[in-house]
Formats: structure tokens, sequence, C-alpha cells
């Protein structure tokens, strides 16, 4: 195999080739161009290219090569190999680190061992060289003394030069990402091993271009190892994007996200595809289980509670979610302020709750309406359940917002609105969070169960179910609770069941009843409304709970006198 590097025998570069074709004959060319060229034209077989460093980032001259040598299909990604790099200061045996006033090294290695340069040769002239192999082959062919190079200490062997010092990088953890590529396809490529696509986009200036291509990654769980933007040259002030992503377009959901890229974008280059590195420093992530149109389906909805007879168990830290201790959610419909959440906090706390409820993003009828604090909620629950230690429950209303509630919530409320939101469902199950899963107003229980099998089916197995009431002729109370449906899912899923009486009624008069007939229907536990001045709410105060109320009812649940609020 002889294989195209840049630099000469050596390098960095040879060393990366080696742990890819430890056999390989060396074709050493001046610049990375030639380096695509001498493959391109059979002087080679494949060629080895550094494309980043852990420490000084892109390696742009190749990143600025990609197009032209990829984008045509003539040469073939095979693998990226990771290699340590490890730099050394040597010179012509005999001279003294005291004596150096030349340093040679290619200009990516002096920029990894700037610290040390500084420290030891502060007053030096630093040289750029097109190799850091080549700068020891020029000191080890000259006569000066006061001439060093920096490069790998292999090196030195090769030009008869001693070692003034080693390990000058600034960083023990430095490390260099090759490509290796080869003109005829890998014999790897069908291997089950995991794998890279790189591609290039370039967009038109409009707003939320950028985030739409990411997005299309992003909403099917494909998951992003690099993004490099580099300039379009004879188009001032526009760039393409080097994208790299785990995984083939083999896989449906590259393939779709591909082609929705192709779409949106003003062009797309696929660049190829080739095995990620899976040795040390590897960032590559286990693969996610395939999507669930894209496999069998199974013989019984993964929500019957054949699967399960038992029933399902969720462990939110302290707390079991579907045993026999009815679970109790109170908090306020929205996070108002930082002082109105931390009193609910403390009195339902202090009265018996298992966890807080509270929305930061607000599902609201009116665009008008107060649409909740957003992420300033979120933060003001994170510092709720520091104080109290209850877990947080809290809705997220796009899949887009998953990940940022997610880090602050410890259960997804998805809401009844949002019930057959499926891009949202399918972003819930991939984030293997507990998800309530509210039942729509007006959706029958089949279609609450298939919403929840959206959830189960992208692998994530924590799905409880909220009956909070469905829209019927009656307008007496707000909506009517459908005990029915909360027996028969007990009945048909090994689900957890939680019911919302407060959504249900709409008037705090009758959420005890209700709550105490959900718990005789078979619910696992309920989630109620409680605000410390309900008739001063920002949303839903006609039927939250003031802290006395919901002290009495936690009280009733548990079986013993209401605790003072
Ligand atoms: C809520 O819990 O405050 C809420 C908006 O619930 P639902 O989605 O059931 O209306
Ligand atoms: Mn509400």
């Amino acid at each position: 195999m002889r294989v195209a590097i840049q630099g000469t025998r050596g390098a960095f570069s040879e060393a990366a080739a080696r742990l890819r074709w430890p056999e390989l004959d060396l074709v050493a060319c001046r610049d990375v161009t030639d380096v695509a060229a001498a493959v391109r034209d059979g002087r080679a077989d494949g060629g080895c290219l550094p494309i980043e460093n852990s420490l000084v980032g892109s390696v742009t001259p190749t990143y600025d090569l990609l197009h032209e040598a990829f984008g045509d299909g003539t040469l073939h990604l095979s693998a990226e190999v990771l290699l340590p790099v490890h730099h050394a200061i040597m010179a012509r045996p005999g001279a003294t680190l005291a004596g150096i006033k030349r340093v040679l090294s290619h200009p990516v290695a002096l920029g990894q061992c700037r610290i040390w340069l500084s420290k030891h040769l502060p007053d030096v002239e630093l040289v750029s060289a097109w190799d850091t192999a080549g700068s020891a082959e020029i000191v080890g062919r000259g006569q000066d003394d006061s001439q060093a190079a920096i490069g790998p200490a292999l090196a030195a062997g090769y030009y008869g030069l001693s070692l003034l010092e080693e390990r000058i990088e600034d960083d023990p953890t430095n490390q260099t990402r090759f490509l290796t590529f080869t003109r005829e396809p890998s014999p790897d490529s069908n291997t089950d091993l995991p794998k890279k696509t790189s591609l290039i986009v370039w967009l038109d200036h409009r707003p939320g271009m950028l985030a739409a291509v990411l997005q299309a990654f992003a909403s099917r769980g494909i998951n992003l190892t690099a993004l490099q933007s580099r300039p379009e040259r004879s188009a001032p002030w526009t760039y393409r994007f080097y994208v790299d992503v785990e995984g083939t377009p083999a896989d449906p959901r590259l393939a779709e996200a591909l082609e929705s890229i192709e779409a949106l974008a003003a062009r797309i280059v696929i660049l190829g595809s080739y095995l990620a590195w899976v040795g040390e420093g590897s960032v590559a992530n286990a693969p996610q289980p395939a999507a669930p149109n894209h496999r069998p389906k199974p013989d019984m909805p993964l929500f019957d509670r054949r699967q399960r007879p038992e029933g399902t168990i969720i462990t939110i830290g302290k707390i079991e979610v579907g045993g026999d201790r009815p679970l109790i959610i109170a908090g306020p419909c929205s996070v108002e302020s930082e002082e109105m959440l931390l009193e609910t906090a403390d009195a339902v706390a202090s009265a018996g709750a298992d966890m807080l409820r509270g929305g930061a993003f607000k599902p609201r009828t009116s665009p008008y309406d107060f649409q909740g604090l957003g992420v300033k909620g979120l933060k003001f629950l994170a510092e709720a359940r520091e104080r109290t230690g209850l877990p947080v429950v809290t809705e997220v209303m796009s899949w887009e917002e998953v990940p940022v509630v997610g880090r602050y919530a410890d259960v997804l409320q998805i809401g009844a609105r949002n019930m057959q939101n499926f891009a949202l469902l399918r972003a819930a199950g991939r984030s293997g969070m507990p998800i309530l899963l509210k039942r729509g107003a007006g959706a029958t229980i089949e279609e609450w169960l298939h919403a929840a099998e959206y959830v189960l089916a992208h692998g994530n197995p924590n799905v409880m179910l909220c009956e909070r009431g469905i829209r019927t002729f009656e307008r007496a109370t707000r909506h009517t609770l459908d005990l029915n449906a909360v027996a028969l899912v007990r009945e048909r899923t090994h689900l957890p069941v939680i019911a919302d009486p407060s959504h249900a009624a709409g008037m705090r008069s009758i959420v005890l009843p209700l709550t105490l007939a959900s718990l005789a229907a078979g619910a696992h536990g309920v989630i109620v409304e409680v605000h410390p001045d309900p008739d001063h709410a920002m949303s839903d105060g006609p039927q939250s709970l003031d802290l006395a109320a919901f002290a009495e009812l936690a009280g009733r649940i548990r079986g013993h006198a209401p605790q003072p609020a």
C-alpha cells in the first residue's frame, strides 16, 4: 500500500497513516493538495490528511481541499484516525537550549508549544516550515547549532539530531484527527462499525437557515460531531459549512435529514462516509435504536398490559410512580415569580407532596395572555427543588425546547393541546426522561395510548398517562373528568396513570372529591394546582387550591389530619 502524506519521513502524518496501514510505503508530498493529487493520479493508493487538532482547531488547508478532493466521488474517505501528538525540540548534537536562536516547525506545531516557547525561549525567531519532520531534516542537514526544530521525537533519530526536551506541547491531551482515504472504495465500508459522514452545505442569507439545517439532524436524533465554516472565496461574506455527523446515509434517518437539507440549502455536497475512530479519545456515541417507522411493528403495542403484567414502576429520585402509594404532584399552574413559587413549594412539601408542578412555558388559548416566564421559570423550579427536595414536573411545548426544559425538569409534561404533536412525542422519546402525557381534551383513549406508543417506540419506557378531563356537552364544569378512562387504561396498559382533577373541574370546590374518586378508580396519583393567592393567579386561579385546602387534600390522601400549611 503506497500512502501519500504531507511531509517527510518521521512526520506525525506518517505515524497517523501507520495506525491505519502499518505496512505502508510512504509517498512524501509537499502540501495537502499534492496528497490528494498523488492518490488521484496513481502515485499512491491512499492518503492521510490532518483535519483538526485538539488544541488549535481546524487544519484549514485540508478543509479548503475537501470539496475539490472528495466532491466528485473519485476518492473515497475510509477512516478517521486520532493520534496523540507529543512534540520534542531537537537540535544538532552538542547544541544547548541556551544557544538556540531560531526554531523551525510547522506553524500548527509552533502554535501548540506557545507556552513552553514563551517560557524557555522567549526571544527566539520562530520560522514556519512546511512540516515538522521536514524542519528536523533542515536542521539535521545544516551546520548551525543555534537552530532547533520542533516535531515528533522519532524524527530526531531519522535526521541525526539530539532531543533538547520532550513533551513540550501546551497540553498533554494534545491530539490530531486525520482523515484517511483511498482511490478504490474501502472494503470496510460494509461493516457494522460506527461511521461518520461529512458534508458541505452552502446557505442563502436568510434568518434561520443554519438552524434549520442543524434541526434536520437534531429532530431525527442524529449527533453532530463537527461544524466548521470557511469563507466562500469568490463570493465575499458567504460561507460554506462543513458538517460531520454520526452514521451513514444507509440509516434512513440520515437519508431523510439529507433529503430535507437538500431542499433547504442553496447547495449540499456529500464528501463521504468513513469509519469513526473507536480507540482512545473517541467521542463516538452508541448507535441509536432504529426509528420506529423503520423497524418492524411489534406483535402487540408496547403500552399493552400483556407486555408487562406486573405494571411499570417509574423511579424519579427517591419516588416510585406506579406502586401502591398514591403520588401527589402539586404546585401552581404557572411559575409567576421566584417568591410565589418558593412559598408554594415550601407549603406543598410540608403538606406531603411528592413532586412540584409549575409551568414555565404555558400553552395559552390567547396569545395576549401570560405565556410563562420561560427559562427564568425553569431556573426558579430548579431552585425550589434544591430547597425542598421535590422533583419537578414542567411542561415542554415543542421538540426544540426538550433539551432546555430537560436540563431543569425531572419529568417532562406534554400538555393536552400537544398530545398528538408527533415531533414532540418523538423528541420526548429520545430524551429518555420520565414523561407525563396528558390526554387531549378531544382525544379518544385509543389516540391517547397511541401517543404514548410514540414515546415508547422511540426507546423511552418512562411514560405516565394523565387524565385531565375531556370536552363533553356539559358546560357547568370546565371539562369532564373521565373516570372510565382512568379505570380502563389501568386495565389496558402497564403504564402508571395520574389524574388531574384541577383542569377537569375548572373550579376548586370539587377538586377534593374528584381526587378521591380518581384514586378509587385506580389512579396511581394526582396532579393538582395550588396557589398561595388563587384569586390573583395569572392562570387557572378558579381551579387552584389555596395552601390550606391543599394541606387538607394531602391529609385525606395520606389518611391523616391536615398538616399546618
Ligand atoms: C397545565 O397543567 O397547566 C395545563 C396546561 O394542562 P393541560 O395541558 O391538561 O390543559
Ligand atoms: Mn393550568
